[in-house]
């Protein structure tokens, strides 16, 4: 059967339609949801109908259910854990993805998403000052891109030792120390754990979260055999950098592998401004960031950077009769990524890096970075509020006087609706958690936010 022609016309119509609603509204509409996932679990509880459906119809149906539940992350006053929102580009970009629906595993395949995603990656190690002949794979997000790295890192470490992982394996072999700052996301533990590398040592941070040079060089110093050391770009609490240049020497003088996370902070790279953050970042051995956060494309969309692609392809690399392997250029995206089947993600980040070039990014990064520091200044000016970390790039913490109002203060200003803004713990504290990791973010936004905490703060005093 060939598909009709205009078989697609009338789902897709619906779809533009409720799209629009939504972007129309997501910037005013009450930031936070206006049903409980309770809520939304009985409107969607219903039994398989038995027989077809009309598919606009389902679209339309969709779009309802759904609408008291979708959270308002393309607000501009939407600073919840680290959440990008999405360019119009990049939205497009990723409508076009979808309709072309090409499986971009191979070059052979797929050849204009192979290309588009090696025109990224060139874009991606280029801003950010990145080694040019890189491995770049494009993955779900900051965990995929950590695991992806870490996995590269396993094979490498275990080949100097002598021993083939991807035919050997782990158990018989010499273990392989992994030493991370004591602030890591918990996404690296994750990817360690998949890999069967056990849980990491962990060394000592210090009050920014900033693994402690010192502390790093007496743990690397007390063993020998593999090692892999994880540094930070972007502490999710207090923004702060590991000092990358310092770090990274130790590390090499002990022989160990070097991985940064950078799931946000990498993007500070990209920027004159703030690539200072980053300094010496580029030593390092691999590097995992997303597109989703700082960049803001759509969901979901990480980068896994290898500097020598030779271990990430004998990590990620697969062989059978039935695939065509492409043995010029890049190579195939599979051999990059834990998929085979995958989304063109890649496509939506060419787009975006584009249509921004290299100063749109950089305006990007530093705007976040600069709404941030607006808000910390606002924020600390409210009588009882503490901005308890240095506020360097996109992250700011606040406590109240003490952690029952601050706890008090987070729920009031989500319920309020102005902005939204999570709570956390830190350092032993109750913390209101700032993010700014949108690119719709303005001034007005920064000063109706400050004033929504205010005005939580005094309901909860008065
Ligand atoms: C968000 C984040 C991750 C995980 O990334 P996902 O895209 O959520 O998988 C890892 N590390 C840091 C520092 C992060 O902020």
């Amino acid at each position: 059967m060939s598909v009709r022609r205009d078989a697609y016309d009338e789902a897709l119509a619906r779809a533009v339609l409720h799209a629009r609603a939504w972007l129309d509204t997501v910037g005013t509409r009450p930031v936070g949801t206006g049903a409980t996932a309770d809520a939304l679990r009985a409107s969607f509880s219903s039994p398989l109908p038995d027989g077809p459906s009309d598919p606009a119809a389902v679209v339309d149906l969709l779009a309802e259910l759904c609408e008291p539940g979708l959270m308002a992350f393309g607000s501009g006053r939407f600073f919840g854990w680290v959440i990008g929102g999405t360019l119009p580009v990049a939205l497009a970009a990723d409508w076009l993805v979808s309709a072309w629906d090409q499986n971009a595993a191979m070059a052979y395949a797929t050849p204009a998403c192979a290309a588009a995603e090696e025109a990224a990656a060139a874009w991606i190690l280029d801003l950010l000052g990145l080694p040019a002949s890189s491995g770049v794979g494009f993955v779900t997000g900051g965990t995929m891109a950590n695991f992806t790295c870490l996995a590269s890192a396993r094979t490498a470490v275990l080949a100097r030792a002598g021993r083939d992982v991807a035919r050997d394996g782990l158990a018989g072999g010499p273990p392989v120390r992994v030493l991370v700052g004591q602030e890591r996301h918990a996404s690296v533990d994750l990817a360690l754990r998949l890999l069967g590398l056990g849980a990491p040592h962990a060394v000592a941070a210090d009050a920014e979260g900033r693994i402690r040079v010192d502390a790093l060089d007496d743990a690397l110093s007390s063993a020998s055999g593999p090692a892999v050391v994880c540094l930070q770009a972007g502490n999710v609490h207090s923004g702060a950098f590991d000092p990358m240049a310092e770090a990274i020497e130790v590390a090499h003088a002990h022989g160990a592998w070097v991985h940064v996370d950078g799931a946000f902070g990498l993007w500070a790279a990209a920027s004159p401004a703030l690539s200072s953050l980053t300094h010496g970042m580029a030593d390092a051995d691999s590097w995992a960031t997303d597109a989703h956060k700082t960049l803001n494309v759509t969901y979901d969309c990480g980068i896994a950077i290898v500097a020598d692609a030779a271990p990430m392809r004998g990590a990620l690399g697969v062989h059978a009769s039935y695939l065509v392997a492409d043995e010029h250029g890049a190579g195939d995206p599979l051999e990059r990524v834990p998929e085979l089947s995958r989304r063109a993600r890649g496509v939506p980040v060419w787009a975006t890096l584009r249509s921004l070039g290299r100063s749109g990014t950089a305006e990007l990064v530093e705007r976040l970075a600069r709404h941030a520091s607006a808000l910390a200044a606002g924020l600390e000016r409210i009588e009882g509020a503490t901005v308890v970390n240095d506020v360097v790039y996109t992250q700011v913490c606040v406590a109240f006087e003490d952690d029952d109002t601050t706890r008090a203060v987070a729920r009031r200003v989500v319920e309020d609706g102005a902005a939204w803004m999570s709570g956390s713990t830190w350092h032993g504290r109750e913390v209101l958690r700032v993010s700014v990791s949108n690119w719709s973010t303005d001034d007005r936004d920064v000063l109706r936010s400050v004033d929504a905490v205010a005005r939580a703060h005094a309901a909860i005093a008065g």
